[in-house]
């Protein structure tokens, strides 16, 4: 309990155990910090999404963190494309906690990153203010920046305020070895949940998502070990559930429950959850569906608690008929009462399809984990989808859709790069491509249809006949636009592009010179950081 300030003159303010740990004065963090070169300690004072993943990596075993890599290098598998390409991946589980009632989020990170994750955050329409704990390289390497968070989570610790406290360390406090773990469980009643999402142990933002839901699914869990939870605010189904995994259009888990309807189901709630009641309802869900297939950290927690998972997704007349089949087969439904929803909803499935046809050649791309779904209803729609780069791994929640896809003759590219992206609409020429930022860029330059995944095509109903007739509009738009991005390419013909872009008087003043000069440096570094790797 905290005293007084004048009782405190002269006296060290105790909150709980945790103040007794010792955080830099351990023998093995001594001798492991012997073992790394001058480089690679600054670039865990220094380091980011500029420094090499590998050396950030180094540093964070040697500090300790080897037990939470291997788990993450086992969860989300690397490889070919192990670096973010896109944004930093501490955005998916920020959004996440942002998006919760109660709960309050604190980063701890390099002040640049913070600014970044906070201004997306803010742009993408969070209401509530992100808690940051500011540190300098002294703060962490004393470890007195683990004391400051633990201060800052004892002065946030108000149960009337909030039901729980989401800490996170961003790169830097990784590398270093901060020990979120050692923060106490629980203050005042209010869960304190630490979870570590570095750049170089988490490849996508998407996969970030599943890093905090499976923690605070984890700490639930072991809630209803203790003893009885907290009814959710929107009560008990009275039928048994099926908890959904993936973050879909407001209207997918209600046309999900209608279609449950005829088999005597319903629609659990969405993890990640919106409150935290909501994951006790979750977990008591007796089949987990996980309709994007990323959540290898919530499935894990769902297997513990004994549910069953069930991958794929109601999406198209294929996918629909199977997944009922799956979830039916999942709750032991008599083959009368799979049959009856699969009767009551694929006609109408049917029927939207057809009536919304796609004609024409479509490169799919994107980092969302429903790259995959999406293409089962473009397909379904008519259109020809030759190529789909998702930069989510492989994984066995996926199969389904990725069986039926190969069946059609697409070609899947997990953890897709951007070069990957990129060559394909180079090589494929689509008469759309629907991807991410760079990849709509370099389509609309070469005069060629594109569409935002993230905004424009993740963001409509996919499941069941509601989402079986949403994608013809925009995409039937977007492909009757060539016309228009040909005019455009002829507008703007000869104005230059990359670095001569733009309106010149006289010839562009290109630096041959300056550039090879530039690029000698690069490789420099480069060789200079190989070598160091050797060491
Ligand atoms: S926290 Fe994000 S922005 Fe910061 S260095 Fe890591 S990956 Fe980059």
């Amino acid at each position: 309990m905290m005293t007084h300030d004048t009782d405190t003159q002269g006296y060290e303010v105790g909150y709980d155990d945790a103040g007794e740990v010792q955080i830099i004065e351990g023998v093995a963090r001594d001798e492991t910090a012997d073992l790394l070169d001058a480089g690679t300690q600054a670039t865990a004072l220094e380091g980011g999404c500029t420094a090499s993943g590998g050396s950030m990596e180094a540093a964070a075993r040697a500090a300790g963190k080897s037990e939470i890599l291997d788990q993450y290098a086992e969860d989300y598998p690397q490889g070919p494309h192990d670096q973010p390409q896109s944004m930093c991946p501490a955005f998916g589980s920020l959004r996440v906690g942002l998006r919760m009632k109660r709960v309050a989020t604190v980063l701890s990170g390099s002040a640049c990153c913070v600014y970044g994750l906070t201004f997306v955050s803010h742009f993408y329409g969070a209401r509530r203010s992100v808690g940051y704990v500011p540190f300098n390289s002294e703060s962490l390497v004393t470890g007195k920046l683990f004391e400051d968070i633990r201060e800052s989570v004892h002065d946030m610790a108000d149960p009337d305020r909030y039901d729980a406290i989401v800490v996170t360390n961003l790169c830097v406090p990784t590398a270093s070895g901060v020990p979120l773990r050692l923060l106490p469980k629980e203050i005042n009643g209010v869960r304190i949940v630490g979870i570590d999402v570095p750049g170089f142990g988490i490849p996508t933002h998407a996969e970030a998502k599943d890093v905090l839901a499976g923690a605070m699914l984890n700490y639930a869990r072991e809630e209803i070990k203790a003893g009885p939870v907290a009814r959710p605010v929107g009560g008990k189904s009275d039928r048994p559930a099926v908890a959904l995994m993936g973050e879909m259009f407001p209207a997918d888990p209600m046309m999900i429950g209608a279609m449950l309807a005829p088999m005597g189901l319903a629609a659990g709630p969405v993890v990640p959850t919106r409150e935290w009641r909501e994951l006790y309802a979750a977990l008591d869900c007796g089949v987990a569906a996980a309709i994007h297939p990323f959540y290898t950290a919530s499935i894990r927690e769902f297997q513990a608690a004994g549910r069953k998972v069930v991958g794929s997704a109601p999406v198209g007349h294929d996918g629909t008929a199977a997944w009922l089949a799956a979830i039916g087969d999942a709750y032991n439904v008599k083959p009368d009462q799979i049959a009856a929803a699969q009767n009551a909803f694929l006609p109408a499935i049917k029927g939207a399809l057809a009536g919304s046809q796609i004609n024409g050649t479509i490169t799919l791309s994107g980092y969302e984990g429903s790259e995959l779904l999406v293409a089962r209803l473009l397909i379904e729609s008519g259109a020809d989808v030759p190529y789909v780069g998702t930069a989510c791994p492989k994984t066995e929640w996926s199969r389904p859709d990725a069986e039926w896809l190969e069946a059609k003759g697409v070609k899947i590219v997990y953890r897709a790069s951007l070069e990957d992206d990129l060559s394909a609409v180079d090589a494929i020429k689509p008469d759309l491509a629907i991807g991410t930022t760079p990849v709509v860029q370099h389509a609309k330059e070469a005069g060629i249809p594109s569409l935002y995944f993230t905004n424009l095509i993740s963001a409509r109903p996919l499941m069941g006949p509601a989402g079986a007739g949403s994608l013809a509009q925009v995409v039937n738009a977007a492909i009757a636009g060539k016309e228009k991005m040909d005019t455009m390419r002829a507008f703007f013909e000869g104005v230059g592009k990359e670095d001569t872009a733009g309106v010149w008087e006289g010839a562009p003043n290109l630096r041959p010179d300056f550039r090879a000069q530039h690029q000698k440096k690069l490789d420099k570094m480069a060789r200079a950081a190989k070598a160091q790797e050797m060491i």
